[in-house]
C-alpha cells in the first residue's frame, strides 16, 4: 500500500473547499459526473479510431444512492486509471488545479461569483467526509492492475492494489453529517435533471415503473394486456436537437424540443434560429424567439447555457447581447471560460466574440424571414417588434443590420419598412424647413380625434404604442436625417407640419389681450398656458395640445430614464390653443354680456379639455350642468 501526502501548498484546502461556494454544493456530481463523460468519451473515440479494440458494451453510468451506507457512488465504464495515473491526475494535478482555484477565489465574496465553474473531482469534499475511488484502466499489460484510492479530506491519501474489477471509475462519496440532504432521491434526481438531462452519455439513476404489452395477450378490447415492468430510469437525453443536423429536422422537432425545455410554456415560439459554429470557436446552439409580453423583465434568463452538452447556468447576462436575453433556448459552447468571475466575463476576448456573433446570426435570420415571406413577417410583427427595437437601442451593429427589415405601422394596419414610409410620405408630409414629420398615435382610443383629423389631410400616422417606442423614436430622429416624429396631438392640425402659406389672424393684438383673461379664469396656469392662432375658419374654436419636447421629457422620466430625475417631477404641460379665425370667437369680443361669455368660454375650453380625456371629476360635473343649461 502506499501512503503519501498531498503536496500541499495552503495548509489545508479541504475545510475551504467545504465552506466554499456554499450555495453550490450540489454542483459536485455535475463535475463527478462530467468526468465520468468524458472518460467514457475518450474511449469511445479510442475505439473509433482503432487505437483501442476494447469491446466497449454497455457505457451508461450509474449513480447509486444508499441511504442506509450513506453513500453516492458514480460509476463508469470509461478508460479509467492506473495506479500511476491516479497518482499524477488525481494526487498532482487535479488537486493542484483545486488549490489554484480556492487560491483565486477565497477570498472574494462568493455571492458575486458565477457559481458555476469546475473545481472538478475535488468539489467531491464539499459534501463527503471521505472519498474513495477504485478505477480500472482500459489497458493491458504491466502496472494495469485495479487501484483504490481513499482520502478524508485531510491531505493524507491512500492508494492500494486491489482485487481484479470491471474496466472503468467508480467514486464512493461517503456523505458528511452536515449534507445529507444529498441522501434524498429526489434531491439527486433534481441535481440530474438540472445539469445532466443532455449529457451525450447515459445516465442511470434508479428505477421507473413503465407499461409494457404482454406477448400474445388480449384484453376484452382485442388489445394487448399491460404489465407493470421495472426498468433502469435513464436522466438524459443523448444526442439533443441542437446537436442534430438543421436539414434533417422538421420544424414540429424544434417545436417538441421547446416543449421539452420549457414544459411550462404554453405558448409555441415563433421561430428559431439553429446555431452551428466551428470557427473561430466552437458553438451550436437553438434560440426560440418567444412571444414577448409587455412584462419584460420576467421574461429573462431562460437561455440555457451548456458546456459539452453539460449545463452550466440559465443567468447569460454579460454572455450573450442583453437585447437575446429575452429569447429562449440553449447555447452550447467549451469556448466560454466558465471558472471565471462575471466581471472578467465581460471582457473577455472571446465572451464578446461570441456575444457578436449570436448578434449577427440573428439578425441575418430575421433578414431572411423578412426577404423569404413578408406576410408571415408582418404577421409576427407586433410580437417581435420589442425584441428589435430593443436590439437596435443597445447594440449599434444590429441597428445596422435591422434598418433593413425594421417595419412601421401605421393606424389602419398596413406596413412599411423605413425607406418605404419616407417615400410614402415625402409629398405631403414634408414641412417648409424641407424636413419630414413622421406623425405618430400612441393611443388610438384617446387620439381618435386628432388621428382622425390628420387623415382628413391626407396624413399617414403611425401607430407606436409599443414599450420602448419613446426610445425608439429618439434613436430614429438621430439616424434619419432631416426627419421628426411628432404626435399627432402635439400641435394644432396647421402646425403640425408647417406649410408656406400661413392664415392671417381675424383679431388684433388688442382683442386677443381682451379675450386671454376671460379663457384664462378658471385655468390653472402651472398646467395650462393660452395661445391664439390663426388657423384655418372650419378648425375648432378651442383645442388643446401637448407640445412633444416637454411630453417626451415626461415620458422618458416616467420609463425611469436616469439621465432625466435631475429635473424633479415634471407637470403635465398642455397648450389651450384658441383660433382667432373661428367665427365662435369672433362673436366672443363682440359679445356684452359678460356671464354668457364667461360661460361660453369656459363651454369651449372644457369640450377642448374632453377631447384630450382631460376633463375630470367635479369639472366635469360642471360641465355637464353647464351644457344642459344651455341647452335649456
Ligand atoms: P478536469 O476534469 O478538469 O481535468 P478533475 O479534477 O475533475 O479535473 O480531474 C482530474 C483528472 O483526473 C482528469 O483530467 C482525468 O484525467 C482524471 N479523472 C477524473 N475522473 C476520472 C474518471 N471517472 N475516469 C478517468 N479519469 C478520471
Amino acid at each position: 500500500m502506499q501512503k503519501g501526502t498531498i503536496n500541499v501548498k495552503t495548509e489545508n484546502i479541504f475545510p475551504v473547499i467545504k465552506k466554499f461556494l456554499y450555495s453550490d454544493h450540489e454542483i459536485f456530481l455535475r463535475e463527478l459526473i462530467s468526468n465520468a463523460t468524458d472518460a467514457t468519451e475518450k474511449l469511445k473515440a479510442m475505439v473509433r479510431s482503432g487505437k483501442s479494440e476494447v469491446e466497449l458494451g454497455d457505457l451508461s453510468i450509474r449513480v447509486v444512492l444508499d441511504k442506509e451506507a450513506k453513500t453516492i457512488r458514480i460509476i463508469d465504464r470509461g478508460i479509467g486509471m492506473t495506479a500511476e495515473e491516479v497518482d499524477k491526475y488525481i494526487n498532482q494535478i487535479a488537486f493542484s488545479s483545486a488549490e489554484e482555484f480556492v487560491e483565486k477565489f477565497k477570498d472574494l465574496d462568493n455571492t458575486n461569483i458565477i457559481g458555476h465553474f469546475g473545481l472538478g473531482f475535488y468539489s467531491a469534499f464539499m459534501v463527503s467526509k471521505n472519498v474513495e475511488l477504485f478505477s480500472k484502466t482500459y489497458k493491458k499489460g504491466a502496472g494495469t492492475k485495479a487501484v483504490k484510492w481513499e482520502c478524508d479530506g485531510s491531505p493524507e491519501y491512500t492508494l492500494d492494489e486491489v482485487a481484479s474489477r470491471d474496466r472503468g471509475t467508480e467514486i464512493v462519496l461517503h456523505i458528511a453529517d452536515d449534507s445529507i440532504e444529498f441522501l434524498d432521491e429526489n434531491r439527486i434526481l433534481g441535481i440530474l435533471n438540472k445539469y445532466c438531462k443532455f449529457l451525450p452519455v447515459e445516465i442511470v439513476f434508479g428505477e421507473e415503473t413503465v407499461f409494457e404489452d404482454v406477448e400474445g395477450s388480449e384484453d376484452k378490447d382485442g388489445k394487448p394486456e399491460t404489465k407493470e415492468v421495472k426498468k433502469p430510469r435513464i436522466i438524459n437525453n443523448v444526442q439533443p436537437l441542437w446537436k442534430k443536423t438543421p436539414s434533417e429536422l422538421k420544424i414540429e422537432d424544434y417545436e417538441s424540443f421547446y416543449r421539452e425545455l420549457y414544459p411550462m410554456q404554453f405558448e409555441k415560439p415563433l421561430f428559431h434560429i439553429h446555431l452551428n459554429v466551428d470557427y473561430p470557436f466552437n458553438l451550436t446552439g437553438i434560440l426560440y424567439f418567444p412571444k414577448v409580453k409587455r412584462n419584460i423583465e420576467v421574461q429573462r434568463d431562460k437561455i440555457q447555457l451548456y458546456s459539452n452538452q453539460v449545463f452550466i447556468t440559465d443567468s447569460v447576462e454579460n454572455i450573450v447581447p442583453d437585447f437575446l436575453t429575452l429569447l429562449h433556448g440553449i447555447i452550447d459552447s467549451p469556448d466560454i471560460p466558465l471558472n471565471v468571475s462575471r466581471s472578467y466575463l465581460q471582457s473577455d476576448h472571446n465572451v464578446k466574440k461570441i456575444s457578436n456573433h449570436i448578434s449577427k446570426k440573428v439578425a441575418d435570420k430575421l433578414e431572411e424571414l423578412f426577404k423569404n415571406d413578408r406576410p408571415s413577417f408582418e404577421e409576427k410583427w407586433d410580437d417581435i417588434k420589442i425584441f428589435i427595437e430593443y436590439g437596435m437601442l443597445s447594440d449599434e451593429k444590429f441597428a445596422e443590420r435591422a434598418t433593413k427589415f425594421i417595419l412601421f405601422k401605421d393606424t389602419e394596419g398596413k406596413y412599411f419598412t423605413s425607406e418605404e414610409y419616407q417615400t410614402h410620405i415625402k409629398l405631403n408630409q414634408t414641412d417648409k424647413h424641407d424636413s419630414q414629420i413622421i406623425l405618430y398615435a400612441n393611443d388610438a382610443v384617446a387620439q381618435f380625434v386628432y388621428v382622425e383629423k390628420a387623415k382628413e389631410r391626407g396624413y399617414s400616422v403611425l401607430m407606436m404604442d409599443g414599450v420602448l417606442d419613446n426610445h425608439f423614436i429618439d434613436m430614429m430622429e438621430r439616424k434619419l436625417e432631416k426627419t421628426r416624429f411628432v404626435r399627432v396631438d402635439a400641435e394644432s392640425i396647421d402646425k403640425l407640419i408647417e406649410k408656406e402659406e400661413s392664415q392671417i389672424s381675424k383679431l388684433t393684438e388688442e382683442q386677443q389681450n381682451l379675450l386671454k383673461p376671460i379663457f384664462e379664469k378658471d385655468l390653472d396656469s402651472t398646467i395650462y398656458s393660452i395661445q391664439f392662432e390663426s388657423l384655418s375658419e372650419s378648425e375648432q374654436a378651442v383645442l388643446i395640445t401637448q407640445p412633444e419636447f416637454m411630453r417626451r421629457m415626461k415620458d422618458m422620466q416616467a420609463m425611469g430614464g436616469g439621465q432625466y430625475s435631475f429635473m424633479g417631477n415634471l407637470p403635465d404641460q398642455y397648450n389651450v390653443v384658441i383660433n382667432s379665425n373661428n367665427p365662435l370667437i369672433a362673436a366672443l369680443i363682440d359679445d356684452q354680456d359678460e356671464t354668457h361669455k364667461h360661460t361660453i368660454a369656459k363651454q369651449l375650453v372644457d369640450l377642448a379639455k374632453l377631447s384630450q380625456n382631460l376633463l375630470k371629476g367635479k369639472d366635469l360635473a360642471d360641465f355637464i350642468k353647464r351644457s344642459m343649461e344651455i341647452i335649456h
